[in-house]
């Protein structure tokens, strides 16, 4: 920065740096665009893996989008912009994200040969806008309604989704589980079908197979029952769930109670065991066989549970707790004295089992369970993780469908219609704006291209048939993975929710056009941030 000589006007602090108007633009628009590229071959059933390492040496392979974004570490901000685009797209709709990525890498691709004509940021952005309603309208015209009792499209859908996933044999198990756990936990809120993905559970467990992941129909909690003596194992269980201790409660002050009297040792022992005994007789007076309780349990308590053959788990997680009462139909009691027999959850099974090196307690074969887990089984730590990843996105697919029953076909059809429906109305648009609206058209375009790409197919060949097929009217037509050439989608059983596409959509737009508005970047130095981080005093230097 060149100031006047002798009248220094400091305005930005020493060592922030300043980019402006174009060259800004140019950054961002780059920094933006070697995101998309990263995840761009990552995208479709036939795309790769990616090898992440991080700073310590930690090792994932994964093809999801946003694991891929948010494992590597970018330093420029609108690099950021855009990993916050595959964030949004992962929480909301939990897939879709590497489309978003892209597409809002090649909005901005095609922004910068519209800058490079001397078409003004804003005029791009209000074309895009305008496209991007008609793509948001041509979604909605074409999305089909589906029944959630309709188990064979729920099945493909997920199919759908977990195909771009290397699960091999397992995949059939895996749809099935992501179907049903989803079914089960749906509700109605506000005369709405939702359903919530902390309702489902994923316990992950290295060993055996992925074939041999098991739905769950209740809660499986990672921990031990509390006394050797107790059963491992209880049928017909009629749970009570305990949110205080089978403790006598201590003062918060350490108190010292000096007796000197033998007899009364023995006296004020018994009194403390009395309590114990009553809270246990109270617990077995109700029927329950089996106790989770989220706080501690006391040696003699335990003792008592033990003779009366009952079940019981100590220090359960709350969150455990509430997915218990969810379960097993039971309610969280804070107080001995309220537990009546109508508190108590049930579940057919109750069983501690060793899963791997660890002991949990599986509480199974509820009746009408609003908390169901998934039991995730694979021989290899980085296969779990993956598959934990696919399961994720299966079980977002099915929520996305409970809350919006609407599905489009897949394969890049409902791009191309997309495309195809921008460049019959971009006429009714003026000059500049329609170039903008039909780069729009063009970079949802990429879509198919990147799967006929990433199949090894011949993209321009493809793009050509797919364009020949919409253009008569054969809207589900896409790229053929496997096969080669175009397919109908919808004939093919490729079909995926319309709300994963619609927040693709919306989301690459918002990132594209909040990156093309910046004409100025002012970074701050990073040098105090890192001298802080090393703990050194904020003591201003001389
Ligand atoms: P994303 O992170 O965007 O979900 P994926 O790697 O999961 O990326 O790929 C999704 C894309 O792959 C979608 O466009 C979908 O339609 C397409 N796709 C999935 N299965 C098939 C298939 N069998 N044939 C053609 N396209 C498919
Ligand atoms: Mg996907």
């Amino acid at each position: 920065m060149s100031l006047a000589p002798g009248q220094p006007v400091i305005i930005l602090k020493e060592g922030t740096t300043r980019t402006q108007g174009r060259s800004a633009q140019r950054n961002n628009i780059a920094a933006a665009k070697i995101i998309a590229e990263i995840v761009r071959t990552t995208l479709g059933p036939k795309g790769m893996d990616k090898l992440l390492v991080d700073n310590i040496g930690d090792v994932i392979v994964t093809n999801d989008g946003a694991t891929i974004l948010e494992k590597i570490d970018v330093e420029h901000p609108a690099a950021k912009m855009i990993i916050e685009v595959a964030k949004s797209q992962d929480h909301v709709v939990g897939d879709g994200t590497t489309t978003a990525v892209i597409l809002a890498g090649e909005l901005l691709r095609k922004a910068e040969e519209l800058i490079e004509q001397k078409i003004h940021a804003s005029t791009i952005i209000s074309g895009y806008k305008k496209a991007l309603d008609k793509a948001l309208e041509v979604i909605n015209e074409n999305a089909i309604k589906i029944d959630l009792k309709d188990r064979a499209t729920l099945r493909k859908v997920i199919t759908t989704s977990l195909g771009s996933k290397s699960l091999g044999f397992a995949l059939d198990k895996l749809v099935d589980i992501a179907v049903d756990s989803v079914l089960s936990v749906v509700k109605e809120v506000n005369g709405k079908q939702r359903a919530d993905k902390d309702d489902i559970q994923i316990v992950k467990k290295i060993g055996r197979s992925l074939g041999e992941t098991e739905l769950i129909r209740g809660v499986v909690v990672d921990k031990e029952v509390v006394h050797a003596a107790m059963p491992k194992r209880v049928e017909n269980a009629r749970i009570a769930l305990i949110d205080s201790p089978f403790e006598i409660e201590k003062t918060e002050f350490s108190a010292e109670i000096r007796i000197r009297d033998p007899l009364k040792i023995k006296e004020f022992l018994d009194e403390e065991t009395n309590i114990l005994k009553g809270m246990v007789d109270k617990v077995k007076a109700v029927g329950a066989n089996v106790v989770f309780c989220q706080k501690g349990i006391d040696d003699a308590a335990q003792f008592f549970l033990a003779k009366e053959g009952i079940l019981a788990v100590r220090r359960v997680k709350k969150s455990d707790m509430e997915k218990l009462a969810k379960a097993t139909g039971g309610r969280v009691v804070t107080n001995f004295e309220d537990l009546s027999p109508k508190d108590l959850g049930r579940a057919g099974l109750v069983e501690e089992r060793k899963i791997g090196e660890d002991r949990m307690v599986f509480v199974e074969k509820c009746e009408n369970p609003k908390a169901v887990a998934v039991l995730l089984r694979a021989g290899l730590e980085r296969q779990l993780d993956e598959a934990e990843r696919a399961l994720n996105d299966a079980i977002m697919n099915m929520i996305d469908l409970v809350d919006d029953p609407r599905i489009v076909p897949g394969g890049g059809a409902i791009e191309e219609e997309i495309a195809r429906q921008l460049r019959q109305t971009a006429g009714k648009l003026s000059g500049k704006e329609q170039l903008a609206y039909l780069a729009f058209a063009e970079a949802v375009e990429a879509i198919p291209r990147t799967l006929a790409e990433n199949a090894g197919l011949e993209p321009v060949e493809i793009m050509a048939q797919i364009r020949h097929a919409h253009e008569n009217g054969q809207r589900a037509v896409g790229v053929n993975i496997f096969g080669g050439g175009v397919i109908d989608m919808l004939a093919n059983g490729v079909i995926e929710p319309a709300k994963v596409k619609l927040h693709a959509l919306r989301s690459s737009f918002e990132a594209a056009s909040m990156i093309l508005r910046i004409d100025d970047v002012v970074a701050a130095s990073k040098k105090k941030e890192e001298k802080k981080k090393e703990g050194e005093s904020e003591t201003p230097e001389f």
